[in-house]
This record gives structure tokens, C-alpha cells and sequence, in this order.
């Protein structure tokens, strides 16, 4: 039986892991304290002793791919982006949601629906915490899920988890899974969660395995993504530098086919991703999920106008809540403006999907050429 044990030599050691948290939250012997967070996010042994061997941090690990075909099977994958039953541009209707939202605020639309309509207790979104940072959250009330909408640099949270020194680093990541410890606390079991793809792989790797408090997550909700940036003060300073801004200036960014500066004099300054791999976090360059492939509903900001929200339906469910939403909270791109929106939005999907499948193969086939020298 594989452990954390073997985590550490196959995704940790070679830079692999990407903090999702899934390994800690769902350790068999978490209550025991057998696993923990370090001060940077990323999990260790508290107490190895306390380690039952079971197996499951190993089989949930988005980064081992011993549950893929499973995965694969039951939320009917297919190629080249995984299941889409429909692709849709859309915002959402209520002004004070445009005005928080990072595109068009559709996640948030949708998030307050279901609160609405009482098919959640709750959402895991995330929200900003100091100067740089976000840090995930059990939102409850429909304030609590408009507040963390958007990406934003006017609203701030105390920030209570990690160190001085980390929260004064910058990063676009936010370990959502961990939440669900706050989920069991309070005894919710209807919440929706919002992340980034390889969360919801992990999310949906457990409920493969029907781990508990897997059930208690009804929705799905995955963000488009083609990295996850983290730097502190120096690299912040060399990012002002290559766009040309200060971060005082800076009201909101937002990542589309380019990091987009938006300044507080509306100016919008964007900086090509490819100039961007001196802070792309190392584990990120070997990730081929753009789409959010097993996600109930998947978002972007990507082929659709600046304010809206490109958004893609994968199951069933996802299809039922868009629908449902459809006349009272958002509002469908205008088809006669340009009839083939929601195809074009499609293709833009699939290009940059591949476009990181690809460059994630090459990666991957470095590094398993240099292990080859290592070891030979
Ligand atoms: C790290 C990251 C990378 C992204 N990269 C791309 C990209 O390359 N191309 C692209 O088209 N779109 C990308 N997106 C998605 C895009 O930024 C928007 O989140 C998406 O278009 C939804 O917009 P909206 O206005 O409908 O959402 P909103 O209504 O603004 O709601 C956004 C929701 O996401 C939650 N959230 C914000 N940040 C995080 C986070 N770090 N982790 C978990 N939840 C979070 C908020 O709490 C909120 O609930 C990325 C998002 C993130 C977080
Ligand atoms: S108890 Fe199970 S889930 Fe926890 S560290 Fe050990 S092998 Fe992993
Ligand atoms: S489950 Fe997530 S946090 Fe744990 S080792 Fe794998 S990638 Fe890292
Ligand atoms: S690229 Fe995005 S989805 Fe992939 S590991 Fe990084 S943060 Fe997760």
C-alpha cells in the first residue's frame, strides 16, 4: 500500500505538488494528526507514527494517476476537453454583481441562486486576505459570497493561517479544499465549491472513492487556468517593471489569454503569460488541465468580451442550475451581435487546452529524462 510516504518521493521531491491540500483534509487519520500544512501551505508528517497506512492521501492525489480511468468513466470524459453539453457567454444580471466580479460574475450569480433558491447552506469560494493574498472561506449569506467575488485589491480579510513572511508573498492559489474541514464543523451537507481544475480533480478523485465528507459537495464550480503566479517583493517589483505600473495603482487583475493589470484610472495593462514564467509556481508547468474538465460548470474569461464570462456546462446538474438561472439572474450574450459567440468561445477553450496539454507532455518527458540520468 502506497502512503505519504511515497507522496513525498513521487510528487513532492520532483516539485509536483501543487498545494491543493486533498491529502491532508482527507487523511484517514487527520483527527489523530498524522498530516499538516507547513508554514508555506505545502503538507508533511506531524506525526508519522500516527499514520494508519491506508492508502487514500496517495489514490486522491491529482498528481498520481493510479484513479484516471475511473475518473475518466464516471464523469464521461471525452476528448479533447472532457465532457460539454453546452458553451455559453453570459453575465450576471445584478449590478452590484458586475461591479465585484473579476469577468462577468456569473460564478458569483449562480452561487447566490442556489443559496436563494435553497439548494446550498453554503459556497467554498475564496477571498483576499492582506495585502497579496487569498485565502479560502466558508461563505454562508449572500454578502459573504459578493464579497469574495471578483479579484480585487480594495477589500481585505485579517489573515490568520500562515506566517508573516508568507502572507507578504503574493499568489493567485488558494488551498480551497481545506475548507471542508469548516463544512463538517458547522454540519453543512449541501455546499458548492469554487477552484481551480486540480482541485476539483482531487474533489472528484474522493468521490470516486466515496470518501467522506466528499457527498456533501452538490456543485462543482471550476475556474479556467493556465498557472498559478506566486512571488514576493522582489519579483513584485520586477513585474512593475515589465508592465510599466506601480501596485498602488492597481485595482483588480484578472488572467485571460494575458495577465491583465486593471489600474485605478481604468487603464488596463497587459502582460503577455509567456513573460511571466519567472513567477509561475514550479508545480504548474507540468499541469494539463485548463478547462476544469470534471467540473460540474467550468468559467473563464477567455473568448468572451471584456464583462463577460465564458461558460461551459458539463454535467447534467451544471446544465440544470445554468437554465434554471437563465431568467431571473443572468443575462445570455446577444447572438444576433455575433451568431457564432458560443462556438468561437468554444475554440478559444480548446486552443489554449491544448496549447497547455502540450506543453505539459514536454515537461513531464524532461523531467522523467533527467530522473533516468539521476538514477542511471
Ligand atoms: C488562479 C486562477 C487562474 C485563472 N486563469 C484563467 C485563465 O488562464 N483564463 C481564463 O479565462 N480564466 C482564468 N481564471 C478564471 C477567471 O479569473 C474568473 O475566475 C472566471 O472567469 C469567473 O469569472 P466571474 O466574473 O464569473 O467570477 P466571479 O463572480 O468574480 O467569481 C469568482 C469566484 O472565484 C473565487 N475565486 C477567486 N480566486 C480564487 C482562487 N484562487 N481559488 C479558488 N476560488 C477563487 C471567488 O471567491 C469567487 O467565488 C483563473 C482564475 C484563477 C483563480
Ligand atoms: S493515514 Fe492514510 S491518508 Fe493519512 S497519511 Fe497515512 S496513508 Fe495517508
Ligand atoms: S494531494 Fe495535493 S497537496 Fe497532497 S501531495 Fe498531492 S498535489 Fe500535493
Ligand atoms: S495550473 Fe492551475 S489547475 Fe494546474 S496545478 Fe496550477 S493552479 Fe492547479
Amino acid at each position: 500500500m502506497k502512503t505519504f510516504f511515497n507522496l513525498i518521493q513521487e510528487v513532492q521531491k520532483p516539485g509536483l505538488c501543487h498545494h491543493c491540500g486533498g491529502c491532508v483534509t482527507f487523511c484517514t487519520a487527520i483527527n489523530y494528526g498524522a498530516l499538516e500544512l507547513d508554514e508555506t501551505g505545502r503538507p508533511r508528517y506531524a506525526d508519522i507514527e500516527k499514520c494508519i497506512e491506508c492508502g487514500i492521501c496517495h489514490s486522491i492525489c491529482p498528481e498520481v494517476n493510479e484513479l484516471d480511468e475511473e475518473l475518466k468513466r464516471q464523469f464521461a470524459w471525452s476528448a479533447p476537453i472532457g465532457r460539454v453539453i453546452e458553451t455559453t457567454v453570459a453575465r450576471a444580471k445584478d449590478p452590484e454583481v458586475l461591479a465585484h466580479a473579476t469577468d462577468g460574475g456569473v460564478v458569483t450569480a449562480l452561487l447566490l441562486h442556489l443559496l436563494d433558491m435553497g439548494r446550498i447552506d453554503g459556497a467554498i469560494v475564496s477571498r483576499r486576505v492582506g495585502r497579496f493574498r487569498r485565502w479560502p472561506w466558508l461563505a454562508l449569506t449572500r454578502e459573504e459570497i459578493i464579497d469574495a467575488a471578483g479579484f480585487h485589491f480594495d477589500t481585505m480579510h485579517g489573515m490568520t493561517h500562515f506566517s508573516k513572511v508568507y502572507s507578504s508573498l503574493y499568489t493567485t492559489f488558494s488551498p480551497s479544499i481545506i475548507e471542508l474541514g469548516e463544512v463538517a464543523k458547522k454540519r453543512l451537507n449541501r455546499v458548492a465549491f469554487v477552484g481551480t481544475p486540480c482541485q476539483i480533480n482531487t474533489l472528484r478523485r474522493m468521490e470516486v472513492m466515496g470518501i467522506v465528507p466528499s457527498g456533501t459537495i452538490k456543485y462543482h464550480f471550476g475556474l479556467f487556468c493556465t498557472g498559478n503566479f506566486h512571488f514576493g517583493p522582489e519579483q513584485r517589483q520586477k513585474l512593475e517593471q515589465v508592465g510599466g505600473f506601480q501596485w498602488d495603482d492597481v485595482a483588480k487583475v484578472n488572467v485571460k489569454e494575458n495577465l491583465m493589470i486593471h489600474l485605478k484610472n481604468k487603464e488596463i495593462i497587459n502582460i503577455s503569460l509567456e513573460k511571466l514564467d519567472f513567477i509561475k509556481r514550479y508545480a504548474c508547468h507540468y499541469c494539463d488541465d485548463y478547462a476544469a474538465e470534471y467540473a460540474d460548470i467550468s468559467f473563464g474569461g477567455i473568448g468572451s468580451p471584456e464583462g463577460w464570462t465564458t461558460v461551459i456546462t458539463r454535467s447534467p446538474l451544471g446544465r440544470a442550475v445554468l437554465a434554471d438561472s437563465k431568467s431571473s439572474d443572468i443575462e445570455i450574450f446577444d447572438y444576433k451581435q455575433n451568431p457564432s459567440f458560443a462556438g468561437d468561445a468554444l475554440a478559444k477553450v480548446i486552443e489554449w487546452s491544448e496549447k497547455k496539454k502540450r506543453y505539459a507532455e514536454v515537461k513531464h518527458a524532461e523531467l522523467a529524462k533527467k530522473s533516468i540520468r539521476v538514477l542511471g
